[in-house]
């Protein structure tokens, strides 16, 4: 049976009015599984207006009771986890144990948020003149809103609603439309741990929603996460409107792998990097940099070794390594890539078109794919794939190895595996990368440290989550004082007599 999914606006669910949806599949069958309603203009503006009423009272809210409620949200997040992620799962595809992990990170943020009345804290200077003090306070933006991408349904949302609402804004979403029910269901839990209505909305949509929020002058910030191409005229569109925004794009994450790494760890960390969430992350790893002909011929072998033993399967199955890409469309992009890559003259090591799974015979199966002897010129090196396709780029020297990341156009993530501290320190200072993993695979900050890439992974200035988030969210008030002498100096202590 098809569902009809809503919006989420005012505290409660509301039916879509503009006769215009959007298919919800189930990547593992290939079947619609519900359909989700695309906001028209009218709708977005009444769930500001909702927004903007919730705000005030909700600022006027002492931050410690705010990050009560938050506390409450995050307990019932994790009652909620199993069901959670089984439905993050259906709509997404990714692994039950990749989705936990999913809405696992995005608790962790709203955990960090729980310290707002300490995030919150301004500044202070005694005596800036003769008498007078300076102080500054960070005060909420007013309503706020978030537009997040189809590959983490869970963390991404809360990335941004978290700090948004700790903050003391009110929050609309626009969530991916090809997984919209986590966020539905993150919107009930808000209710339910005590959020007043109005502050967490939930507005499912397209091009359509994202206009009417970008050209709303009471939505004061805009914080995106999804392709470049959207991210960058969302920001400008943003800017346009005098709105401030984050806007985070696409990804080309290269891991160096030197001659002293551990080849052995090296392989297993991009196995997990490359393939895991079928290569759906904006921190996969896509580029492989053996440094030295003896390092790449060991990597290469060792990585073919592990692919065979990868399984693709159904998200439920608990033996699937990793499941279905999230669309039809989706997987004729990524086959696309692995064809110019074949015709550019790269060699395909293990070809991962044509994958079947026993039982799901219409799923979007892309298995794991490696080229070798990929070079910076080609589309499979310049683009963003998005899929389980790692391509392997023979550096000669640690020094073209070092330019590569930095000359990509993408600068989102990039990791060295070397035993060698001198090589590691040089390649973290010096790669002009905003993300950087020093043997670790997916160098994802946690939650207190911010979450942003550079380049054109990257529009705007401050980070996601951290204590950038607290700054994006709110505005800062200086405040000079001077006191006038008076009660101290002359004034009269004695109770004055009665007639
Ligand atoms: P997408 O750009 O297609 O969509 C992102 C959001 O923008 C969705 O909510 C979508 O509905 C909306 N959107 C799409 N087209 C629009 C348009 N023309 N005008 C206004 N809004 C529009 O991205 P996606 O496919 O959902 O997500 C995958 C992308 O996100 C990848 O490029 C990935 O690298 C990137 N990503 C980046 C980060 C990061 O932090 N840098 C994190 C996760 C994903």
């Amino acid at each position: 049976m098809v569902r009809t999914l809503s919006h989420y606006v005012g505290g409660r669910h509301v039916d879509g009015a503009s006769d215009r949806f959007s298919d919800v599949f189930d990547p593992c069958t290939g079947r619609v599984q519900a359909r989700v309603p695309l906001a028209g203009r009218e709708e977005v503006l009444a769930a500001i207006k909702d927004a903007a009423a919730a705000q005030e009272a909700w600022a006027a809210t002492n931050p410690q009771r705010r990050a009560r409620i938050l506390h409450r949200f995050v307990d019932l997040v994790n009652e909620h986890l199993d069901e959670l992620a089984e439905l993050l799962s259906s709509e997404h595809g990714k692994t039950f144990a990749d989705a936990q992990g999913d809405i696992q990170r995005g608790i962790e943020v709203v955990e960090v948020c729980t310290g707002a009345p300490h995030l919150l804290k301004g500044e202070f200077s005694d005596s800036a003149g003769a008498g007078i003090d300076v102080h500054s306070l960070r005060q909420p933006l007013g309503v706020v809103a978030g537009i997040t991408p189809f590959n983490f349904p869970a963390m991404i949302p809360l990335w941004k609603a978290g700090p948004a609402i700790a903050a003391g804004n009110a929050f609309i979403l626009k969530p991916s439309e090809r997984d919209p029910s986590v966020p539905l269901r993150l919107a009930e839990l808000f209710t339910e741990a005590g959020l007043p209505a109005g502050v967490f909305n939930v507005v499912n949509g397209d091009k359509e929603a994202v206009d009417a929020l970008l050209e709303d002058e009471r939505v004061r910030a805009i914080g995106f996460v999804g392709s470049t191409p959207i991210a960058q005229s969302i920001y400008a569109s943003a800017a346009a409107h005098g709105k401030r925004a984050q806007c985070f794009g696409g990804a080309k994450n290269h891991m160096v792998i030197m001659p002293d790494a551990d080849l052995d760890m090296a392989a297993d960390a991009l196995i997990g990097a490359g393939y895991g969430s079928a290569g759906e992350r904006c921190m996969a790893v896509s580029v492989a940099v053996p440094v030295g002909r003896a390092t790449a011929e060991s990597l290469v072998d060792r990585l073919r070794e592990r692919i065979a033993k990868l399984r693709v399967g159904a998200s439920m199955d608990p033996d699937s390594d990793f499941g279905p890409v999230v669309a039809a469309s989706a997987k004729e992009r990524i086959e696309d890539y692995i064809a110019a890559g074949v015709a550019e003259g790269a060699t395909l090591v293990v070809d991962g078109r044509g994958h079947t799974v026993e039982g799901y015979p219409d799923g979007f199966w892309v298995g794991p794919t490696l080229f070798d002897h990929v070079t910076s010129d080609m589309r499979i090196y310049r683009e963003e794939i998005f899929g389980p396709v790692l391509s392997v780029v023979r550096a000669a020297d640690y020094e073209e190895a070092l330019r590569l990341p930095s000359e990509h156009r993408y600068g989102n993530g990039v990791a060295i595996f070397t035993r060698d501290g001198d090589a590691a320190r040089d390649f973290a200072s010096r790669v002009d990368v905003g993300m950087v993993g020093i043997n670790v695979p997916i160098p994802v900050p946690i939650a207190y440290y911010t979450f942003g890439g550079w380049k054109a992974s990257g529009f705007g200035d401050l980070n996601q989550h951290g204590a950038d988030a607290f700054r994006f969210y709110t505005k800062t008030k200086t405040v000079t004082t001077r006191w006038p002498s008076g009660v101290r100096e002359g004034a009269d202590f004695a109770m004055p007599e009665g007639s």
